[in-house]
Parts: C-alpha cells; sequence; structure tokens
C-alpha cells in the first residue's frame, strides 16, 4: 500500500490537558486510488494530512509511506521520504512570487537532484498535463486563482511522489473551477497511479472520487456523512 495509519493517536498540549486530534485513526489508500476525507471544522482533517505527510509525528500509533515506517523515523528520514515519496497541495497555493511557473516546478527537481534537462522536460509534461502548457513563463501574480492552484498540483507531482495529499483545494475557488480541479485531480491519481487523499468541504465534488471518509471529533469513519456542516 502506498498510504497506510494502523491506530494513529495524535494529541496536541492543550494548557493544562491533551487535545486528542486523531483519535486511534486507521486509513488505507492504495495506487490509483482517490480518497476524500469530509467532516465539521476542527474535526481533524487537517492533522490527517499533516501527520501522512510526515510532518507531525503521532502519539502512538504506525504511519507508513511506500512501505516504510516512518512513524518512529528521524528528521533527515522523514524530510527525503517527504521529498521522494509526498505530493503536497495545501489551500493556499504557497508560490514564490518571484519565479515563473516553469521555475516553480525545476526548484522541486532541483532539491531532489534531478538532472536539469529531465527535470525540464517533465515539468512541461506536467504542465501539460494540468492545462497550462501556453503559461511557463508566466509569474503567480498574472495567474489566476484556479491556475495558481493547478501550478501548485503539477509542482506537488514534480518528484513523482506514490502519495498525494490535498488540503481543501477548491476553498478559493468557484464551483465550477473547484469541480474542474477535482476531474483533473481524479485523472492524475489514475495516469499517475497515485494514492491521493483530498480533505473537501465541496460536498458536490465527491462523486468523483473512489472513497470517502468522515472525520468527527478526531474519528474517521467509511462514507459520507450527509448531514455533516461544510467545514471551512
Ligand atoms: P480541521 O482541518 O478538520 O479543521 P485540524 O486538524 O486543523 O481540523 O484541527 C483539529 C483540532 O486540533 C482542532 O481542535 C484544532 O484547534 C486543534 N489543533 C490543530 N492544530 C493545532 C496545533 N498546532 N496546536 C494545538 N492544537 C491544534
Ligand atoms: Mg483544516
Amino acid at each position: 500500500m502506498s498510504l497506510e495509519l494502523t491506530d494513529v493517536v495524535l494529541t496536541y498540549p492543550d494548557g493544562e490537558r491533551t487535545l486528542t486530534a486523531l483519535d486511534h485513526v486507521d486509513l488505507t489508500v492504495g495506487p490509483g486510488e482517490f480518497a476524500s476525507v469530509v467532516g465539521p471544522s476542527g474535526s481533524g482533517k487537517s492533522s490527517l494530512l499533516a501527520v501522512a505527510a510526515t510532518l507531525i509525528r503521532p502519539a502512538s500509533g504506525s504511519v507508513r509511506v511506500a512501505g516504510q515506517d516512518v512513524s518512529q523515523a528521524g528528521q533527515a528520514t522523514r524530510t527525503r521520504i517527504r521529498r521522494d515519496h509526498i505530493g503536497i497541495v495545501f489551500q493556499q497555493p504557497n508560490l514564490l512570487p518571484s519565479l515563473t511557473v516553469l521555475d516553480q516546478l525545476l526548484v522541486m527537481a532541483h532539491l531532489a537532484g534531478s538532472s536539469p534537462r529531465a527535470a525540464s522536460a517533465r515539468a512541461r509534461e506536467l504542465l501539460l498535463a494540468v492545462d497550462l502548457g501556453d503559461k511557463e513563463g508566466k509569474r503567480p501574480h498574472q495567474l489566476s486563482g484556479g491556475e495558481r492552484q493547478r501550478v501548485n498540483i503539477a509542482r506537488a507531482l514534480m518528484n513523482a511522489p506514490d502519495v498525494l495529499l490535498i488540503d481543501e483545494p477548491t476553498s478559493a475557488l468557484d464551483h465550477e473551477r473547484g469541480s474542474r480541479i477535482v476531474s483533473l485531480l481524479a485523472d492524475l491519481t489514475r495516469r499517475h497511479k497515485l494514492a491521493t487523499v483530498m480533505v473537501t468541504h465541496d460536498l458536490a465534488t465527491l462523486a468523483m472520487v473512489d472513497t470517502v471518509l468522515t472525520m468527527t471529533d478526531g474519528k474517521l469513519t467509511d462514507g459520507a456523512v450527509a448531514s455533516a456542516p461544510s467545514s471551512r
């Protein structure tokens, strides 16, 4: 399995007490599977992505990425696994303002040590895949919100990750643009055999995903809860 969380507990200090953000969570996502997590604000969705991204270490339980247990691994190992196996797309596209679209992608390849030539070819291929083939020389301020989010997605795929983690990718977009982003993610998930986990509040896009999970008070359960309030 590309991503496997088993019995994960995550707590945050909260004054004298501790807050349980992830309460014995199990999650398994295989190659080419598009999973979605819905649930109220504050229920633990972003925390789940942070643990899966190896950005936060859980209090207990195991996190396996591309077959390697990272829950007890040191900082250097976690950084390497994140760079080589995980693509991350956060809610706000955090692009570097001074770089062109193409360079946003090349920076990632440079950090991973790939050859500049192979990197340029891959970057151009990914920009075509996200329908930005004609925007490679633009800078972020010259792009629309939807275009910036697509750059963000292409950048996350630069180092050919096994796992793609996305936190509310459509929250800054109108419904139609949001739905196009989710359809693009579904397509990329299949073509690149990604294990994709998308947190969303946009219940209308759930028809495009394979698996729907609901987070409630740190507990992850199968299926969409129809009455789940929208999360923002
Ligand atoms: P969601 O993404 O579903 O809105 P989060 O994972 O951001 O939920 O938060 C889950 C719970 O953990 C919330 O009660 C939130 O206030 C708390 N929390 C999130 N991040 C931190 C942090 N860095 N330190 C302390 N508490 C946090
Ligand atoms: Mg969140």
